[in-house]
């Protein structure tokens, strides 16, 4: 959320970012609501003071037909009052039901774009790798290998769902605790959170409301949802906190499962474990200093590459546009590993500075030395998201016989070099 005095002293520039991140936020009524909340605020306290000294004339007035007057007068300031404090009220939910849909300001330097084809590539690693035969997809790899079942996941709980068996269950698990491994090499304390987060976590970190893209599953008859991100839930651990400037940065890494409902994805560019409902993830999560999260973004970013690289698989680093930002996003990268099935790129992870957008929204602060409290900044970034993570093992590795030849570095974490059928 953007906070309200900064929108009111630039309404422009509040506007034509969100022209630039494609967002139909309505700036002018924000502008307009918070005149009226303070034109209430200003009205209430006038008849609060009238209504004060009108109750000590009555005490003081001898006449029995002034007094009388004085009362009846009193008595329609009383009335007045609650009228207005329900108005104030009814100003104030619309208020903040507004500001909440105006996106975060965007970085300078992030590219200006409708979408994600205005994405601009920053670097590559890696080599394409060549097969000498016709290389399969993940889903014809993981079939004909028996470990992960589609029909399974459609049975028990629709399309989109899978099971995993044998030797790829030995891959989440051996990939899971790799990444796990690097960050925590860089100072992240390691996390199993909650898979559901209460409704004000999802609206402190802007799932709610809902864009076009965040796709949540709610539970019915409760205020809770099944998280699309630990991102949610790690954020959530600080809300309504005031931390000492020395903790910071805090570096988290959150294991979780993901939901996602994923409405509208169909085709081939969302075949199989590319785009599911339920995956699991580590995610790197940040608060820092708000000077330090440029810096903090980048870090995020390299320790990305760092994962990737070791697993030798080639990706490129992607600075997202405007108009592929998301609403809490001030700017994000995304890696995309080389995916042979697809023929070309795929998003595997993805690292946002969100500023204070989120702190604002879940009143997360840090104090400066010896200073007033301060919203801090957060960060999110995806260390290994494992189904993703698999497409790209599984193509990059394979071989003419079906079997997958695991990466060196891999191989302690899953117990073995070769990834064989099910027996
Ligand atoms: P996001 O939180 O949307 O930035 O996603 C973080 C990472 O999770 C992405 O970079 C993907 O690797 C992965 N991911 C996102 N959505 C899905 C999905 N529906 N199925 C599988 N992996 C996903």
């Amino acid at each position: 959320m953007l906070d309200l005095k900064f929108i009111q002293e630039n309404t422009e520039a509040v506007k034509e970012n969100c022209r630039n991140r494609g967002v139909e936020a309505d700036v002018d009524l924000v502008v307009e609501l918070a005149g009226r909340r303070s034109a209430l605020h200003q009205e209430l306290n006038e008849l609060r003071q009238q209504q004060n000294r009108l109750a000590k004339q009555v005490g003081r007035e001898r006449d029995p037909e002034n007094r009388e007057r004085l009362i009846t007068e009193s008595r329609a300031l009383k009335e007045k009052i609650p009228e207005l404090e329900r108005e104030l009220q009814e100003v104030e939910g619309r208020l903040r039901a507004e500001q909440l849909e105006i996106p975060n300001m965007t970085h300078p330097d992030a590219p200006v774009g409708r979408d994600e084809s205005e994405n601009v590539e920053v670097r590559r690693w890696g080599e394409i790798p060549e097969f000498g035969f016709e290389p399969r997809d993940h889903v014809e790899l993981g079939e004909a290998l028996g470990i992960i079942d589609f029909d399974a996941g459609a049975k028990v709980a629709g399309s989109k769902f899978y099971f995993l068996r044998g030797d790829a269950v030995l891959l989440e698990l051996g990939l899971v605790r790799y990444a796990l491994d690097v960050v925590m090499r860089h100072g992240y304390h390691p996390t199993i959170t909650p898979d559901l987060a209460r409704d004000e976590m999802l609206i402190g970190t802007g799932f709610i409301p809902r864009g076009p893209e965040t796709q949540i599953y709610s539970v019915e008859n409760t205020d809770l949802s099944l998280i699309a991100t630990a991102e949610i839930t790690l954020a959530g651990t600080l809300a309504g906190e005031i931390v000492d400037e020395s903790e910071l940065p805090i570096r988290l890494a959150g294991i979780s499962h993901c939901f996602r409902t994923e409405a509208g994805a169909h085709g081939r560019a969302s075949r199989g474990l590319y785009r599911v409902h339920q995956f699991t993830k580590v995610e790197m999560f940040a608060f820092t200093a708000p000077e330090r999260s440029d810096a903090m973004h980048e870090e995020m970013v390299g320790i990305e590459e760092e994962i990737f690289r070791g697993l030798e698989i080639p990706y490129r680093v992607v600075d997202i546009c405007t108009g592929d930002l998301g609403g809490a996003a001030y700017r994000k990268y995304d890696l995309e590993a080389w995916m042979p099935g697809r023929d070309g790129f795929g998003e595997i992870t993805s690292t946002s500075n969100t500023t204070d957008y989120q702190a604002r929204r879940l009143q997360i602060r840090y104090r400066p030395d010896g200073g007033r409290p301060r919203l801090l900044h957060t960060l999110n970034g995806t260390a290994l998201a494992v189904s993703r993570a698999m497409v790209a093992l599984l193509e990059n590795y394979q071989r003419s016989d079906g079997t997958v030849r695991l990466p060196e570095r891999l191989v302690p974490y899953v117990g073995k070099e070769v990834v064989e059928p099910l027996t």
